[in-house]
């Protein structure tokens, strides 16, 4: 049994705490917040098994210039982040780069294959259908016309990703989803195997819970300072506690970019922060549906109707921008077809990498430091399979081959 200092209660470092308990360790949580109440609070709910393409590729760049220029955009860059955004801007466009987008594009097909067996299943194990919907997902299509000739062309390119997916027509998805608006929808993909969450926070209460009992504890602390023991493990400083571990495990999000330079070592981890509304209005919505033009999805959960998305680099401690939440109730009436009314706003950081690929594995020259950060848009549906990769590291396992792609040593071969 090894100790294991696990930093952030998010659901990533709900479920690294998960398989590492499931291994017999012994794993100290530390986090001064509840579990899930960080950005895991505020997702869109899905498990992504479609989400197989990174953002750094050749169609973002042709794209982004008319992204930008939209008065209603959803992607932004705060002028006061362009410092901070220059490691990260020049490896995005090189991962943007046919080639490079090809390889990272196979390395995610594969992570998300994965992952997608694991989170199932750990969504089984702590109560099934209360959980989560299992109703698919749709990506609509509305602002321009769209052919079914190219709509059957977008759903043969995610069938070889292995993806189950179908092009429907508008009578298809209206037949699917009645509360949509006909008005400009040209047709949708279908992807009937998604599943979505009824209630993010209530997955990462029930992970904590299952953690609860012997062997576990959740430090109610902050870490400020991380030392490496001249006898092997580490000391970590919590406001008043001092813990000494065999291994550490850095899932705090964003804020591991301030724990890691205190160690002297950065890594292009962005801030990308995403906003969501929940509506008051009541829709019945059957399953999650995307409209990627504004990069967002309506996702129908427990305590209503969810808008989550759009991308906003940004230092992670800057006031929101409340016209992202206007725009937000906009597109949800267009959607709709009828207003809607916003009942609460929430505002979180993506902690994203320029590959679109998570950094999981042990800090190179720091033994007994991992990582488990940086999976971007994709931390939900990814969580079991960090899960999984950390606690093989913690046992002295390497990196399985197919996931060589995720190691920080990437970053570290290329500044
Ligand atoms: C609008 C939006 C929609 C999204 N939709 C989806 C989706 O549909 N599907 C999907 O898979 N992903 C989605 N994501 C991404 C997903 O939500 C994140 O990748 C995921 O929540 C990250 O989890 P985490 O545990 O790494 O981070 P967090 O949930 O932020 O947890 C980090 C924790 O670390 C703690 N912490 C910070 N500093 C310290 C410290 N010094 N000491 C101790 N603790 C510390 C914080 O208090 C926090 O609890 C979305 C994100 C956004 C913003």
């Amino acid at each position: 049994m090894t100790s294991v200092a696990v930093i952030g209660a998010g659901i990533v470092g709900l479920a690294v705490s998960h398989a590492l308990r499931a291994r017999g360790h012994e794993v100290r949580l530390v986090d001064p917040e509840p579990p899930g109440e960080g950005t895991s609070f505020g997702n869109a709910g899905l498990i992504a098994n479609y989400a197989t393409a990174p953002m750094a590729s050749p169609e973002t760049l042709r794209q982004l210039p008319a992204m930008l220029a939209r008065s209603d955009r959803s992607i932004g860059i705060d002028p006061g982040y362009t410092p901070a955004l220059a490691g990260f801007g020049w490896r995005f466009l090189r991962a943007a780069r046919p080639a490079r987008f090809a390889r990272h594009k196979a390395d995610l097909v594969q992570l998300i294959d994965r992952a997608i067996t694991g989170q199932h299943a750990l969504l089984d194990a702590l109560g099934g259908e209360r959980l989560y919907r299992a109703a698919g997902c749709l990506q609509v299509f509305r602002d321009a016309p769209c052919s079914p000739s190219a709509l059957d062309a977008m759903a043969a390119a995610k069938r070889a990703d292995g993806v189950a997916c179908e092009a429907l027509g508008p009578a298809d998805v209206l037949g699917l989803e009645p509360e949509l608006s006909a008005e400009g929808l040209g047709g949708a993909l279908y992807f009937p195997e998604t599943r979505s969450l009824r209630d993010p926070l209530n997955f990462s209460r029930c992970l904590h819970r299952a953690l609860e009992g012997e062997g576990f504890t959740h430090v109610s602390a902050r870490v400020e300072a991380l030392t490496p023991l001249a006898t092997g493990g580490w000391r970590l400083q919590a406001g008043e506690t001092r813990l000494e571990v065999e291994r550490v495990v850095l899932c705090a999000g964003i804020a591991n970019n301030d724990l890691l330079r205190s160690l002297g070592m950065r890594l292009p981890v962005v801030s990308e922060r995403g906003y969501h509304v929940m509506l008051e209005t009541p829709l019945a919505l059957n399953r999650p549906v995307g409209w990627l033009t504004h990069h967002f999805y309506a996702t129908p959960m427990q305590e209503g109707i969810r808008l989550a998305g759009t991308t906003e680099f940004c230092p992670p401690g800057k006031a929101p921008n409340g016209r992202r939440w206007s725009r937000l109730a906009d597109w949800g009436t267009t959607l709709f077809g009828r207003p809607v009314e916003v009942a609460k706003e929430w505002v979180g950081v993506r902690h994203s990498t320029p590959d679109g690929l998570p950094v999981i594995g042990e800090v190179p020259g720091q033994p007994g430091l991992m990582l488990a950060f940086g999976h971007g848009h994709l931390g939900l549906t990814l969580s079991a399979e960090t899960g999984r990769l950390v606690a093989g590291l913690v046992d002295g396992e390497a990196l399985p081959e197919d996931a060589q792609a995720l190691s920080p040593q990437r970053f570290l071969n290329a500044s």
